[in-house]
């Protein structure tokens, strides 16, 4: 028999390109983006080379989280004081990286730039440790070389920025923009990390 189905290990973040839209075509969880094939969940990549379509799977759901165990989520919102996060994973000792979902919030008050900007933005994806477990949510928190922001779109034209030096730098508007990352932003691996 033909094996037409392709499982791969790696797990995947919401808006991590898994294919060229040429190569495959977007199968369940995944869309179509100026040209390439992203995953639209947390999980792992199914290539169907029979149909030409690549899915995504949703990973394990987590049943319990603890306080120090890191969250990966999305900034849904920010004002003077917190950044408000769609948690969708949490990164398990025994399991890896499994699907959570929760509410969280990172304060920001030593957070701003000099201009009074929080280094965080709606949109961008982040690695927090949980600091606290509340009725409302997560505390969540991003100090430490390993938290902080890992993919960020540019603010004008919305295309990934480019970790260049000390800060995030658009090739297509030749900007840059200052954000929070993590030390491995734009190289994630997840698994490896995890390994
Ligand atoms: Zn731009």
């Amino acid at each position: 028999m033909q094996k037409s189905s392709n499982v791969t290990d790696a797990l995947v973040l919401p808006g991590d390109v898994i294919a060229t839209a040429e190569e495959y075509l977007p199968g369940r969880n995944a869309a179509e983006s100026n040209g390439y094939v992203v995953s639209l969940i947390y999980g792992s990549v199914r290539k169907d080379d029979k149909n030409l379509t690549v899915s995504v799977s949703p990973v394990k759901k987590k049943l319990s989280v603890h306080v120090g165990e890191i969250a990966y989520g999305k900034v849904t919102k920010t004002d003077q004081r917190h950044a408000s996060v769609k948690v969708g994973a949490v990164l398990d000792k025994d399991l890896g990286l499994v699907e959570y979902t929760a509410e969280g919030s990172i304060g920001l008050s030593s957070q701003f730039d000099k201009n009074g900007n929080p280094n965080i933005h709606i949109g961008d994806i982040v690695r927090t440790k949980i600091l606290r477990i509340g009725e409302r949510g997560f505390e969540l928190g991003i100090f430490g070389k390993n938290l902080g922001v890992l993919r960020t779109l540019c603010s004008k034209c919305r295309i990934p920025l480019q970790k260049k030096d000390s800060s995030l730098y658009c090739d297509n508007c030749e900007r840059s923009e200052i954000r929070k990352v993590a030390e491995d932003y734009g190289m994630i691996d997840i698994t490896g990390e995890w390994a």
